[in-house]
Order: C-alpha cells, then structure tokens, then sequence
C-alpha cells in the first residue's frame, strides 16, 4: 500500500462509529444502532419532537420505530427534491412527508419494482456523477441487472455496517476472516469485504479459490479464525475437505453463510464439521449488502435498522403481515444519498420478528432466514406451491448431496421432476436414499397420490471440483404455461 492510500485509510477510519464501540461491548451491533438513533436526535427537531432527547441506554423499540417514521419522512423529502423517479411518484400519488406518522401509514406510499430501478438507474441518482465514489451492478440472479450509485458517505456507511456486524458475529482485532466468494463476473462481495475490513482495521484474506486444498492451505498459512463466504460453496468445501482432514483442527469460531438462502440440514452439517456456530447472513445490493446478521441464537437475523426500515407484507393484498407471520420483504434505505429506495420490493419470503431476543437485543427487529422467492416458486400437482429451499431441505439432509438442479416438464398430464444432484459418495446408496428423502415430501406424496405426479427420478453426477459452477437457479421449469 503506498503511503497516500495508507493516509486516505486512516482518515476515513476516523469517521466509523463502529471502532469507537468499546471493546467487551456486549451487542455490538445493538450498540451502534442504537448510538446512531441518538445522534440523530441531537441533530433533528422533528425527531426530539416525537421521542425528546434520549441516551442510547433509553432507546426503546418505541423510539426506534419513531426514528425509522422520522427518516422514511426525511427520505421523502429529500427523494422529492433530488431523484426524478421520485418526484414524479410522490407527485403521481400525492405523498407528503408529513403523512407518514404511524406505521401503517407507510402503506400509503407506492412500492418501487426492481424492474423500475433497472429501466431508469439514472433517474433514482440524487447527487451529482462527480459525487459518485462507487457504482455497482447487480449479479441479476433473477430479472434484469440494475445500476446503483453510492457516495463517498454511503460507502463509508456500509464499511461501517460490515465491520459492526462482523463484531456482533464474534469478530475482534485479532481474529482473521477468510473471505470465501468463488469469483463471479461483475460483481464481487470479497473485493468489497475485503476493502471494509481494511478500513475498518479487521484482519481478512481474501480466497476466491475453487481449489479445496488451497482453500485449507490459505486456512492454515493465515491462522484464519473465521470464514465468510457463499453458503453452497462453503458447504460444498466442508463435505469434500472432512474427508482428508480434521477440520475441528482449524479451530475456527465462527462462520458466516451469506448470500444465499442456509437450509437447516446444510448448517447442521458445516457446524458438526467445524465444531462451530455457522450464522446466516442476507443483504441486497441495492441496500449496500450488509443489511442484516444472525445471532447466536439463531431465530433470525438482526436488521441494521438505524440504515434500513424492513416491512413484511401480503403480497396479495399489499397490507403488513403481523410478528412472524411469512410475507414479502419491503426495503427502506433510510440513510442513503446516491440511490435511496424507498419501499422497494425485494421478491424475497420472509417475516419480520419484534424484539426482545434470547440474546439480548431489546430494541432492534429481526427477520426470519429467506425462504425463498416469489418468483421462484413453483407449482407442482395440485398446485402446491414448492420453493427450492423445500427440496434443499431433504436433499442435502442426506449425507454426501453437495448441490442439485431441479428441471420439471410435463410430457403428458403428469408433472415430471428431473434431480441431477451433486454427490460425493457411492452413488447408487445415495441414489436410493436421496428418492427416499424426497418422495417422503408431503407436497411430492400428495401428487403422487393424486395421479398429477410421476415417480420423481434422479441423476447422481459425482463431484468435479473444476467445473464448479455458483447456482443461480436451481429449479428450471419447462412446462408450458397456461396460468
Ligand atoms: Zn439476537
């Protein structure tokens, strides 16, 4: 690193609120959030106002939802002067900042599509092309790519979020993360930890190797501590490296599944073979990525709710679902300067959880783990509604399943599903036990039993470590579609 880089580092470092947290705090995560709630109060009138001029310590979940009505105001205003798409929707629709007092009024205001977002990036920009430090792209998993623009104080706000959630998972100065996101084109979340663990003064290293020795050989060279990295991938190298090595050994304490969905099966697995808490991680680009993290207690993740406001609504009839109760998940970004998006819909299954939690949190939410996507749900039979995270469930329950792909036709009346499956092991056991976990599906049995379903069959591919490929989708629908 040259010596301006070095300088530019220490200077930003100086404007994080998450290396000022003592050492020994006990929610990092909690702490910072809440700090954040009473700063603004020191600066706002209109928030003093609604909740006086409260310590961090008397931050309540009243005041924190006061906070988020307060920035949701604070977004509308500021949106109305500075973004196009914005001004014209507010106009279209008549939303004044000064309507949004309760909860429920958030449901006055229109939801933004990812599909608005991709068409016109540039009519979401609120500063100026010169005030842009960073712009990314999104992988576009699902739909369109989409374009969204982050100042210097954005970016310096997300390295904040990182470095804080990290701490909240366990992460002080002397451990070292191994960030593990094989590289995948445009868009690469290790480049971006890697930068905010650098600014942040955490120690990481950064693996994108599909190689599993390397993997392990970088493991050891490091003295890693923690891991972070995509969920397929990290299973994928903790199934085929338990065989040729004790992985207890590493003495790792913590893992970090991020940016795809965690089913139970596959977590029981990775903290059996590590002999450490595996959590769960989520985060959209278009909210900076960090968003949220599990807790040891691993009922949900914790939403970083100082920067973003979460909302769970039927998708159907648009009104907000009640505590725990699965919908869609709506995003705020409430500190936003580039691109803020004002209840955006992320397509995503979850529900939101009211504080308190098992592990101390007493004023911030948090959301269950992702159960899927609305667009990826599937009708099968009857018209059971299957997700991919169902079949994750009982495929990789069963030991040697690294990863599958799911393809459904209709050759005649009945629904075919076709599994090609990823499994290290002897193929021909796996074979009869892998049919056996998925026949005994309740939505695969009652299609069976209704003549709507054939037999489901399956194609074993044994593992190449090579041709690894990050899945995308894992349930490909050929039949023609009528409805
Ligand atoms: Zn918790």
């Amino acid at each position: 690193m040259n010596p301006l880089d070095r300088l530019k580092i220490a200077i930003a470092r100086t404007k994080l609120t998450s290396t000022k947290l003592e050492s020994g705090t006990e929610h990092p995560l909690e702490s910072w959030i809440l700090n954040k709630v009473a700063v603004e109060a020191r600066k706002s009138a209109d928030l003093r106002r609604a909740i006086g001029r409260p310590t961090p310590k008397q931050v309540d979940r009243a005041i924190m939802r006061q906070y988020q009505l307060h920035k949701v105001r604070r977004m509308i205003e500021y949106t109305n002067e500075n973004s196009y798409f914005y001004k014209a929707r507010w106009k279209e629709f008549g939303i004044k900042s000064s309507d949004i007092r309760t909860y429920d009024d958030l449901l006055k205001i229109p939801l933004t599509e990812p599909k608005e977002l991709a068409d016109v990036p540039l009519e979401f920009l609120c500063v100026s092309q010169t005030k842009v430090m960073r712009a990314f792209t999104t992988s576009g998993t699902s739909g369109t790519r989409k374009r969204l623009f982050y100042t210097r104080d954005d970016v310096l706000n997300i390295v904040d979020s990182i470095a804080v959630a990290l701490k909240n998972a366990g992460m002080n100065e002397n451990d070292t993360l191994q960030i593990m996101f094989p590289t995948v084109a445009a868009w690469d979340p290790g480049l971006m930890l890697e930068g905010a663990c650098k600014v942040a003064g955490l120690k990481a290293v950064n693996a994108s190797t599909t190689d599993i020795e390397e993997q392990l050989s970088i493991m050891r060279s490091n003295k890693t501590s923690m891991m972070i990295g995509l969920t397929s991938f990290i299973y994928r190298i903790t199934v085929l490296a338990r065989e040729k090595s004790d992985l207890r050994s590493f003495g790792i304490k913590a893992i970090i599944l991020s940016a795809e969905p965690l089913p139970e099966a596959m977590r029981r697995e990775i903290e059996e073979a590590w002999g450490c808490k595996a959590l769960s991680q989520y985060g959209m680009t278009e909210m900076g990525l960090a968003t949220t993290i599990e807790c040891t207690v691993q009922d949900g993740m914790h939403v970083n709710e100082a920067d973003f406001l979460p909302e769970v609504i039927d998708p159907d009839t648009g009104k907000h679902c009640a505590n725990r109760e699965e919908g869609e998940l709506i995003w705020t970004s409430l500190n936003f300067e580039g691109s803020p998006l004002v209840r955006y819909r992320s397509y995503d299954i979850s529900a939101t959880i009211e504080p308190p939690c098992a592990c101390g949190f007493r004023a911030v939410g948090k959301i269950v783990k992702i159960r899927g996507r609305l667009d990826m749900q599937t009708k099968i039979g009857f018209g059971e509604k299957v997700y991919p995270l169902l079949f994750d469930e009982a495929i990789l329950g069963v030991k040697g399943s690294l990863g599958y792909q799911l393809t459904i036709d209709k050759p005649a009346y009945k629904d075919r599903l076709l599994f090609k499956i990823e499994f290290a092991g002897d193929p021909v056991q796996g074979k009869e036990e892998l049919l056996k976990a998925i026949s005994a599906l309740a939505e695969i049995r009652s299609g069976l039993e209704n003549d709507l379903l054939e037999q489901p069959e399956i194609e074993v591919v044994l593992p190449d470590q090579a041709s690894w490929i990050p899945k995308t989708r894992s349930i490909i629908d050929n039949r023609e579609q009528f409805d």
